[in-house]
């Protein structure tokens, strides 16, 4: 099974991708969530449902898209 740094879903395709990328290689997802409130960002890996830096709660739908 893979570790805290295996693989994990695109949010937008479902196919495997890792952690140290910031686009999915298979459809170009990004997979960094970005907060709408303070503006930090992080990996979609951590499927986090809060802001990590100010709490705001995250959708998870709200991944940084391409001009959206
Ligand atoms: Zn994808
Ligand atoms: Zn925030």
């Amino acid at each position: 099974m893979p570790g805290k740094s295996g693989p994990f879903r695109c949010p937008g395709c479902k196919k495997a991708t890792w952690g140290d990328l910031k686009h999915c290689p298979h459809c170009g997802q990004s997979l960094v969530i970005e907060c709408s409130s303070c503006g930090a960002a992080w990996r979609y890996l951590y499927d986090y449902k809060f802001c990590p830096s100010c709490g705001t709660k995250v959708e998870m739908g709200k991944a940084v898209g391409k001009g959206a």
